[in-house]
């Protein structure tokens, strides 16, 4: 029997990044994909900072940035005028993160990106054409039928199985559950069409003043367009997808002229969850765990952020760490953070921007267009750049702080030798114990903490500059930022803080007891 760590089901931008999260702690998987070729397109046209700050973290940023365009600021056109009607810098994200803006790249490229990564990893086997058919579970792992391009059926054996199998996902449905919530009462089309843009003369997003009409455009390669619309009164599924009715779209957005139609569909929006994320041995992540509107793109971000989330925990459990805490958090963690976050915020976008009568999304238009004004840019930046998930309420994460169970602030830090680090390079694969103040914490010292966590063999314990000494010379300050780390972490000294290997806080301790201390490590790691 064909045996492997981690069976994936689904090579989808999901199924590919467990892949390839997995591959970075060391773990060997084998994902199949029932389709034969890929899928060319363009679908999730936005990579957010979050996701870039995971990419970045397992080296491939440089490649994903090579083939996007790097958005650092909008600027939205109303069609036929010559000014912009906003211009919305994101400049707060380089205070935030490492990454300044968000990626425009199509699915299709970022998908081809990520297994040209995962086949560069070696630690894959990718079996393309594969359908998963069933599987079982008992004490040990799971069986798993697959059956193979030529019909041959074959069961494989893992300790875990991953379904990243979208959203009629087999795995889901086999463990008895739906996906649960709501589905929007008004449609969307959506059409990618080819067209001359004079040499990125044309200038985007564009957005077409129509009466109870929403409908905009975004270049998301040179001379391909996405249109996204809702459907006018009176039109249905069949009459808006005609020629005429594209060829209308296409002429309020951008005037007279050719285009070709590349592919065009009518969508429901749904914002459905499925009441669990795990059963045992089997757990599932991507739209098979959820699903949201299209609206501020955050469906595919948030299933890459599944599984940057899980990867490292079954790497723990797989070399010995405790199962149960680290597995059940993975649920608790991920299942708030779609709930709390994106939901919240995709539902807030489509009901105000897409689907609002015309007078609420006029005063919408109005609040984006001075929304840099009021400064709301920044204040948002953490939700648009989904960088505010918030794991407090996780079985591993411990301690008191402002920084608990989030994403670790970002920024520069001075090591006691005067080196420089940036906080997001230190986590990742492995955890890191950050002892503020050159870690002089009572009663103990580095190398003291070092032995009482010999058994956790990966953890890389960092001293940082004293609080006096970093006072004087600005040390933890992110030159781009008007605060310093210091204050962000609003520390005195005597700070200890684990970082997870996917980067968030999961404990933090002031002065903490060497008990104390030892407990809030071994938990967060399940050590
Ligand atoms: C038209 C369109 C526009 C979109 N626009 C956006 C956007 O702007 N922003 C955004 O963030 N998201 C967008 N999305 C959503 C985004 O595409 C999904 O969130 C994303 O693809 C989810 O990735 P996934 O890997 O979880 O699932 P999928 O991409 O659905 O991948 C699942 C994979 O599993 C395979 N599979 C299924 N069953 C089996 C089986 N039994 N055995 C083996 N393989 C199997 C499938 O063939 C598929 O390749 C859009 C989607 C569509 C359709």
């Amino acid at each position: 029997m064909n045996e492997s760590p981690a069976l994936i089901v689904g090579g989808g931008p999901v199924g590919l990044s467990l892949a390839l999260g997995l591959a970075r702690q060391g773990v060997r998987s084998t994902l199949f994909e029932a389709k034969a070729e890929p899928d060319p397109h363009s679908r999730a046209l936005g990579i957010m900072p979050r996701t870039l700050e995971i990419f970045r973290s397992w080296g491939i940023y440089d490649r994903f940035l090579a083939e996007g365009v790097l958005l650092t600021r909008v600027n939205v056109w109303i069609a036929g005028q010559t000014k912009p009607a906003a211009q919305i810098g994101l400049g707060a994200f380089a205070r935030l993160s490492a990454v300044p803006g968000v990626l425009v790249l199509p699915q299709d490229r970022t998908e081809a990106l990520l297994l040209e990564a995962v086949k560069a990893g070696g630690l894959t086997e990718t079996m393309v054409g594969h359908q998963a058919l069933s599987f079982e579970q008992d004490g040990n792992g799971v069986s798993l039928r697959v059956s193979s391009p030529d019909g041959a059926v074959q069961t494989y054996r893992g300790r875990y199985l991953v379904g990243c199998d979208g959203a009629h996902s087999m795995v889901r449905k086999s463990l008895g559950w739906e996906l649960v919530g709501k589905t929007y009462p008004t449609r969307v089309m959506l059409a990618d069409v080819r067209l001359r843009d004079e040499r990125d003369q044309l200038p985007w997003p564009r957005l077409a003043p129509v009466r109870n009409l929403a409908l905009a455009a975004l270049r998301y390669q040179p001379e391909c367009w996405r249109i996204i619309s809702t459907l006018e009164q009176g039109e249905t599924e069949q009459t808006a997808l005609e020629n005429s009715a594209i060829d209308r779209r296409v002429s309020l957005l951008f005037g007279p002229g050719t285009y070709e139609h590349l592919w065009s569909n009518v969508f429901q929006i749904h914002c459905r969850t499925s009441p669990h994320f795990r059963h045992g041995s089997v757990l599932i992540a991507g739209d098979a765990a959820h699903i949201n509107s299209p609206a501020g793109g955050q469906g595919m971000n948030s299933g890459i952020q599944d599984v940057h989330n899980l990867a490292w925990k079954l790497a723990r459990i797989l070399a010995g760490a405790e199962t149960e805490p680290l597995l059940a958090s993975y649920q608790v963690e991920r299942r708030a953070a779609v709930i709390n976050n994106v939901d919240r915020y995709t539902d807030f976008l489509t009901r105000f921007g897409l689907f609002a009568p015309s007078l609420v999304q006029k005063a919408f238009g109005a609040l984006v267009r001075n929304g840099p004004r009021l400064g709301l840019i920044s204040f948002f930046a953490p939700k648009i750049g989904m960088l505010d998930a918030d794991y407090r309420n996780s079985p591993i994460v411990s301690g008191i702080g402002a920084w608990v169970g989030r994403r670790a602030p970002d920024g520069d830090l001075i090591a006691p030798d005067g080196s420089s680090l940036r906080l997001s390079d230190l986590a990742g694969p492995q955890p890191v114990l950050l002892l503020f103040d050159d870690g002089r914490l009572p009663g103990w010292d580095v190398a003291r903490v070092a032995q009482s966590f010999a058994g956790i063999h990966d953890l890389k314990i960092v001293p940082l500059l004293s609080s006096q000494a970093a006072k004087r010379t600005d040390a933890y300050c992110d030159a781009s930022s008007k605060g310093s780390l210091w204050n962000s972490w609003k520390v005195a000294g005597g700070l200890a803080a684990l970082i997870r290997p996917d980067g968030f806080v999961g404990w933090t301790g002031h002065r903490p007891f060497p008990l104390e201390l030892e407990r809030g490590v071994r938990r967060a790691l399940g050590a």
